[in-house]
């Protein structure tokens, strides 16, 4: 029997969705998600019972922290028997690193966690807020078959419903921020939202209590490869005391130098531990190391293939990955394969 009414629980982290301008002075100050009811009164039409949370300190994207995603994950179990999905709103800078890691951290999901937020204040007349907002508590609450429609971290901005961990802000300007080159859309959302069921992650085989890991590792780093890369800088920065990853943004298919100096630091920083990802820095597309003499020599000294990932999984992975305290041989076997649909092999 389909449950009447779903309840949901909004979690407001901070950024632009959250901002109002004053009448008076005509700045923008923080709006009262408190009060959604009164300001969005169309809200009380969709059948979902809805609590409001807010993070303190309501933060700008850019200073979130893995500290702050810990923080959220957690309470996201604390109230997650009391809820059937919830809607966390957040900057849009960094929103897909936060949903990236949300993925990792919350392990056994079987309900919606569904990212928003906007370009425009909510509170501003020609807003994209109201109907991101309201879309995506719509999409928390969603059932079928008696089951959550879509059991796992996602986010929702211009029509779209996409898997969390596939994203990257594409535009500082456009309302439609977010791109998943290499993912299609769970959803498109027109005079209907229509699903697209065979992309949506099935819930947990076997019903376990949702679990938080506790900790993600620090010491992960970018490298960008652009030609013309210095030697000294390069050696430097992979012999930086603490470091244990490295996301490597190779070129086109997974490809590098191929001098001597290159592939000596690389194996060199392989050889203390330092674990290599290749991921692509062409937006879309997978890396196949095989392809190229270029891409098979990082290959044969230990790097490991990232497939189509974008930064923001690759980083957020890694520190999961790290902080579940495993020994190398297991980490690296984790790497490998993906754990929440964050690659297409
Ligand atoms: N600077 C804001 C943030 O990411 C931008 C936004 O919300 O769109 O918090």
């Amino acid at each position: 029997m389909e449950r009447d009414r779903s309840s949901i629980l909004i979690i407001y982290t901070g950024g632009t969705i959250g901002m109002q301008t004053d009448a008076e002075t005509g700045a923008l100050v923080p709006f009262d998600f408190g009060g959604i009811y009164e300001e969005f009164p169309s809200l009380k039409r969709l059948n979902v019972a809805i609590d409001v949370v807010t993070m303190s300190p309501v933060i700008d994207s850019s200073n979130v922290a893995p500290e702050n995603w810990i923080a959220l994950a957690e309470l996201i179990r604390d109230n997650y028997d009391r809820y059937d999905g919830f809607v966390v709103l957040h900057g849009t800078d960094t929103m897909s690193y936060t949903a990236s890691a949300m993925s990792f951290l919350l392990e056994n999901l079987a309900k919606p966690v569904v990212f928003t937020g906007s370009q425009i204040p909510i509170g501003v007349l020609r807003t994209d807020g109201r109907e991101n907002l309201i879309t995506a508590i719509e999409i928390a609450g969603a059932r079928s078959g008696g089951r959550p429609t879509v059991p796992e971290v996602s986010l929702y901005f211009q029509n779209r419903l996409f898997r969390a961990n596939r994203t990257s802000k594409r535009s500082a300007e456009a309302l439609s921020a977010f791109r998943s080159d290499n993912y299609p859309p769970l959803a498109s959302v027109g005079v209907n939202i229509a699903y697209n069921r065979p992309a949506i992650l099935p819930p947990p085989e076997e019903e376990a209590p949702l679990r938080v890991a506790g900790r993600l590792a620090d010491g992960v780093a970018v490298v960008k490869l652009f030609p013309g890369i210095d030697e000294r800088i390069l050696r430097a920065m992979l012999s930086a005391p603490g470091l244990r990853a490295v996301v490597l943004e190779t070129f086109g298919s997974g490809n590098a130098p191929t001098s001597g100096w290159f592939l000596r630091v690389l194996e060199e920083a392989i050889a203390r531990g330092v674990i290599v990802l290749n991921i692509t820095q062409c937006g879309s597309g997978s890396v196949s190391m095989e392809l190229y003499e270029t891409g098979l020599r990082l290959q044969r000294i230990g790097v490991l293939c990232g497939y189509d990932m974008t930064t923001e999984a690759a980083v957020t992975k890694l520190m999961y990955v790290l902080g579940l305290g495993l020994p190398e041989a297991e980490a690296r076997a984790l790497l490998r394969r993906p754990l929440r649909g964050e690659f297409t092999v």
